[in-house]
């Protein structure tokens, strides 16, 4: 029998999950029984894939950096990655702030549907915490991202997979300065990152083997959690606006490929497409990492020197799906509650704003929601209003991080292509 591609067992379990979320969700105990007895498959999942997260970067980072040999040639590719995913960015949020303006999602909702909402979410406490991390956000200087990146305690670091900026610079550090010893000297230390690399993505092959799994538990759960339809039909034109804006990036994407890498799009897609699903289904760009890498350099045969530079810098900055979403969703929102702020000079500001917010966004689950409160802040958005803004749209929130985190890990997998080629 011909054996079923990995990317068609992982789609089958996200359908299954789907219609299994679906029919849990209509019986009684349903939803408990979902948490407590198909969640955890997912939990364990993810945990596994974020286990090997940091280890994998150290291991892949210090391979890729002593491969190169010539430390001028890093320094070439640092500044083209860096200015290539400002680039994707920038046409991201550009994409989001056109389609917002022409179809203005928020002309639509009603002063009884904002109250709905204002009703359903204001004391919700995920929202609350939200605001909460917002707030201290804002009270940080303007560079403090900088300084967050230079860790004091790399054991602390390493504990922490929000810190992963900060193992990304003492990996990098260690392989550069790893190249500026006596050889003889670097080889133990070198051997040990390259068997320890090699070890890590034996591991991501055995997790991938329960990904279908995995993915069925995951989607189970979000759909018996979800929030009830009338909410989210009434959000419909605002959530159609975001989906328009992401496949319009991957179309981007596609004529990436296409024109400047010169490969087929779909072969692209095609190989990609187990980091995507896992993408959707965790909605977590550190989680999907290990995967996102082995795809990258086992399937489109991108150098590990690249791959393993380029994709965990983007994971953890370039956010294109984020970006989008933040320009769309500030606008959106003021479109509904403060249309007076709508002008060409705040729109300019949005397009900085949501560049840098996207950067600082986490690579976990609703975390480029708290830094849209940060761009609608510094645009002069009424404080008053922020919760309330938040609470419009927040009930389709996750089903639009799955889709904006696949945008997302797709993005990064683009960008390592383009900077092979270019490389080359
Ligand atoms: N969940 C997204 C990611 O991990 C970030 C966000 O937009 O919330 O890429």
């Amino acid at each position: 029998m011909k054996k079923i591609e990995l990317h068609w067992k992982i789609i089958i379990g996200l359908v299954l999950g789907v219609v299994i979320g679906l029919l849990l969700s209509q019986v009684p105990s349903g939803k408990s029984f979902t948490v407590n007895w198909i969640k955890p498959f997912g939990t364990i999942f993810v945990n596994l894939l974020k286990l090997i997260a940091i280890p994998l970067i150290m291991g892949s980072l210090i391979k890729g950096v002593s491969d190169l040999k010539d430390i001028s040639k890093f320094k070439t590719m640092g500044i083209k990655t860096v200015v290539i995913y400002i680039g994707t960015t920038v046409v991201a949020i550009v994409i989001g702030l056109s389609l917002v303006n022409f179809f203005k999602p928020g002309e639509g909702i009603s002063p009884e549907t904002v109250l709905k909402l204002k009703e359903t979410y204001l004391t919700n406490g995920s929202l609350q915490s939200k605001l909460t991390e917002a707030q201290f956000r804002r009270s940080q200087g303007p560079l403090q991202f900088i300084v967050d990146v230079v860790p004091s305690n790399i054991i602390q670091a390493m504990g922490d997979n929000k810190s992963m900026l900060q193992v990304i610079a003492f990996t990098l550090f260690l392989g550069v300065c790893l190249l500026l010893i006596d050889e003889k000297k670097a080889k133990p230390l070198k051997d040990f990152f390259d068997s320890l690399n090699e070890v890590i993505l034996k591991m991501i092959d055995i997790i991938m083997l329960f990904a279908p799994y995995a993915v069925f538990s995951l989607l189970a759960t979000v759909v018996v959690t979800s929030d009830d339809m009338d909410v989210l039909i009434a959000l419909l034109k605002y959530a159609s606006v975001v989906v328009i804006g992401l496949v319009l990036m991957i179309v981007f994407y596609c004529f990436c490929i296409s024109v400047f890498v010169k490969k087929s799009p779909f072969w692209f897609l095609k190989n990609i497409s187990p980091a995507q699903l896992l993408a959707f289904s965790t909605s977590s760009s550190a989680a999907t990492l290990p995967v996102t890498m082995e795809r990258v350099e086992e399937h489109l045969g991108v150098k590990k020197e690249v791959s393993s530079f380029v994709l965990p810098v983007g994971a953890t900055i370039n956010m294109d799906g984020t970006s989008l979403y933040q320009a769309i969703a500030a606008v959106f929102i003021m479109q509904v509650l403060w249309p007076e702020g709508l002008n060409f000079q705040n729109q300019l500001i949005i397009i900085v704003t949501a560049l840098l917010a996207s950067v600082g966004s986490a690579a976990v689950p609703g975390a480029g929601m708290v830094m849209l409160l940060i761009v609608l802040d510094s645009i002069g958005f009424p404080k008053d209003l922020l919760p309330i803004g938040l609470a419009l749209i927040f009930a389709v929130d996750r089903p639009l991080d799955m889709l904006r985190t696949t945008v997302n890990v797709t993005g990064d997998a683009t960008v390592a292509m383009l900077i092979n080629k270019s490389e080359k």
